[in-house]
């Protein structure tokens, strides 16, 4: 079985990657794969959950001596695992394809090879796009004609927790000018409060489906738009379709999707429920699904955000090239890791930097 011996393995640091990869063999492109776990530096706590390692799946793409990095990023909530992953790219057989540039009709074939999945194909989409980039020796936002100085603030994330460690967090995050805080238990009120004794920047606020009365979520949206939040990221249950249509219709701030959509068809139904959407590769299957949906997004002229999960540099670098294209990003999931393998792009003074380094913009350490 391709990938099984490998997750014996998936603690090991990623120096004996190269040596222990398995690979689908072909003449041409070859992929492969190692599932590995990333620890995470705090207690990652949301209204639902919490948890300390996020497995990954750390993939490659090579064609004529040219590696094209890769990564599936799979939280437990989502339903991927490196047990899904590695049954889904043991079913990749990229040796049909002779010529990596025909990037629709390889990503089409990997689409349908199974439903679901979405994390296991960003990490072929992300791999390909870095390839293509690679073998032209240019940036994906340049070879999209995309202007690097329109790159938005990166927010940074702000668990749940109590006063006392909300506000050491807080200032451990002085150099960004915007915080995203997680809501939805029984101290909301308490998180914003703290955090505002410490700083004025402006927050966004991450529900996580956490509220459920749609009078009590309205009241404390018109508290927190006087607190300086700018936005509310999925603020009921993904289920309360009509509740969460009048809310939006009467909230102060922008509403926007996250669990409540996934992909491509999934952008349609938003509208008029919520005035925008986060949108992430690991949710959407890559890039070519994800600027499809910042494209339909605009066309419903709804608000569109670039989120992640907790990643290595790889995957938040081929989001970042994406990100002159949206109103707000969320592009910290490396950030909040320990062992990062890649160098890619930055965040400098709170804002995401574009590198000129081709296709993601990523090294490996
Ligand atoms: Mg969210």
């Amino acid at each position: 079985m391709a990938g099984a011996a490998l997750v014996g393995s998936s603690v090991n640091a990623c120096s004996n990657f190269d040596k222990n990869i398995k690979t689908i063999s072909n003449s041409m492109m070859k992929l492969s794969y190692k599932p590995f776990d990333l620890q995470l530096k705090h207690v990652f706590t949301i209204a639902s959950s919490s948890r300390t390692t996020t497995p990954v799946m750390l993939v490659q793409v090579e064609y004529d001596g040219v590696l094209g990095y890769g990564e599936a990023a799979m939280p437990p909530y989502l339903g991927e695992s490196h047990q899904t992953a590695t049954k889904f790219l043991q079913q990749v057989n990229l040796s049909q394809f002779a010529n990596p540039f025909l990037l629709e009709d390889i990503l089409d074939y990997v689409e349908n090879i199974a439903p679901g999945n979405y994390a296991a194909k960003a990490s072929v989409d992300i791999a390909l796009h870095d390839l293509l980039g690679k073998l032209v020796n240019q940036p994906l936002h340049k070879l999209w004609g995309l202007n690097p100085t329109k790159t938005p603030n990166t927010s940074f994330t702000i668990g749940i927790d109590t006063p006392e460690i909300v506000i050491e967090k807080v200032k451990e995050a002085s150099a960004y000018n915007i915080l995203k805080v997680k809501l939805g238990r029984s101290n909301d009120k308490e998180m914003i409060q703290a955090i505002r004794s410490v700083t004025d920047v402006p927050l966004c606020v991450d529900v996580n489906q956490g509220w459920t009365d749609r009078q009590e979520a309205l009241d404390i949206i018109f508290w927190l738009k006087e607190k300086g939040v700018v936005f509310v990221e999925q603020p009921m249950p993904k289920t309360a379709i009509d509740d969460m249509a009048w809310l939006t219709q009467n909230s102060p701030l922008p509403t926007i999707a996250d669990e409540a959509l996934q992909t491509l068809g999934d952008v349609l139904p938003m509208k008029g429920v919520y005035s925008g959407i986060n949108i992430k590769l690991m949710k959407c299957g890559g890039l070519r699904s994800a600027l499809k949906m910042i494209t339909i997004a605009r066309a419903l002229d709804m608000k569109v955000m670039i989120g992640c999960m907790t990643a290595t540099s790889c995957p938040i670098s081929a989001a970042a090239q994406l990100s002159p294209l949206v109103d707000w990003a969320d592009l910290d999931g490396n950030l909040l890791i320990s062992n990062d393998m890649y160098d890619g792009v930055k965040v400098v003074n709170g804002k995401i930097t574009l590198n000129d380094k081709p296709g993601i913009g990523v090294v490996k350490l």
